[in-house]
């Protein structure tokens, strides 16, 4: 991770600026670039329109980390009431959650049982209206209880999915763990900031990384096994080297898909979706979006310039 990178994801770790920044226009400004609005209304009204391009979509309310288990019930019964509007609205859409705001940090017990209640609410009467529960992946110190969680969700729930980061060196055999279990598996190269001695520090190394987890994931046996991977990625390189590598082992396009952020390489989402793949799009909405916001621009320091231009055209 190059030291601009690593500087912006500390500064997304800042307290202080945590609570500052957001107040400013220029700021609020530039992020509005990368999410519809802050209300769930915002993120369905975008579900809708994205989905008339045949794109499906994901939505997930920013917030990390709480501290209070009062906080971790409000945000529960907010995505039991997203869930059931998404329903309602018969949207392509489904919902992707932060264990630490579901209270990871406080007691694991009780944040199984409302990742359970997520769950649970999303499966429907009909296999073909079953809708993912999606889990993030967050920093390095929770992938194990994360995986853990995921586990146990998954031995009395198929529609569960978790996230896993190609930059972790561990996550070759974590990927093995889930072909196995036919998990649901969406594959990103990581947005936080972790030491060399556990993730790769080079982008070539995280790349190379990805693309073989993506063939374990595309591969006969993890797709005997039920495995659904979604290939999260706005990498044009990585993207062409899959397809074309599917395309030579047979995998119909249908079978492949991929992801990406909303306001992000919306071309490219199009062009996926026309061509036959599964494209999907990562909507995030909420008020508490200045940590997300700053690992947007850590994972491409020219959007900095979003916030200088923004800050000069008022
Ligand atoms: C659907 C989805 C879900 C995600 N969930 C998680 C998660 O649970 N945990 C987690 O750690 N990370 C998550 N991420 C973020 C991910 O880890 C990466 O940080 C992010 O996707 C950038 O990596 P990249 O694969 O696009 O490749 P990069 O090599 O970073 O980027 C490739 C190219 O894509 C474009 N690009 C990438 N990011 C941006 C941006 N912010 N603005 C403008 N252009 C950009 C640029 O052209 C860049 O050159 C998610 C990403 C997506 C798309």
């Amino acid at each position: 991770m190059s030291i601009i990178r690593r500087i912006i994801v500390k500064a997304s770790e800042s307290r202080w600026l945590r609570e500052r920044a957001p107040r400013l226009g220029f700021v609020r400004g530039a992020a509005a670039r990368f999410m519809p609005g802050e209300k769930p209304e915002d993120a369905l009204a975008a579900a809708r329109t994205i989905a008339e391009s045949g794109i499906s979509t994901l939505l997930t309310q920013l917030g990390e980390n709480i501290a209070e288990r009062a906080e971790a019930e409000a945000v529960v019964s907010h995505y039991l009431d997203l869930i059931e509007r998404i329903r309602d609205a018969n949207l392509p859409t489904e919902v992707s959650v932060k264990l630490t705001q579901l209270g990871l940090d406080l007691d694991r017990e009780f944040c199984f049982a409302n990742l359970t209640a997520l769950i649970e609410r999303s499966r429907a009467a009909t296999a073909a209206a079953e809708k993912t529960l999606w889990i993030d992946m967050e920093q390095s110190v929770y992938v194990d209880a994360t995986l853990e969680l995921y586990a146990r969700a998954r031995k009395t729930n198929r529609n569960v999915g978790v996230c896993v980061q190609a930059y972790l060196r561990r996550t070759e055999r974590d990927v093995e763990a889930l072909v196995s279990m036919g998990a649901a598996v969406r594959l990103v190269k990581g947005a936080y900031s972790e030491p060399p001695e556990i993730a790769f520090p080079k982008k070539e190394d995280v790349d190379e990384n990805y693309f073989r987890l993506a063939q374990m994931l595309l591969s006969p046996k993890a797709r005997s096994a039920g495995v659904r991977a979604a290939m999260a990625t706005h990498d044009g390189k990585l993207i062409a080297q899959l397809t074309e590598w599917a395309a030579a082992h047979g995998i119909a396009k249908n079978q492949i898909e991929f992801a990406m952020l909303f306001g992000i390489q919306r071309a490219e989402q199009l062009r996926l979706a026309r061509e036959g793949y599964h494209s999907g799009v990562l909507i995030s909405y909420g008020s508490f979006w200045f940590p997300w916001f700053m690992r947007r621009l850590a994972e491409r320091p020219a959007n900095v310039w979003f916030l200088v231009r923004n800050l000069f055209s008022r």
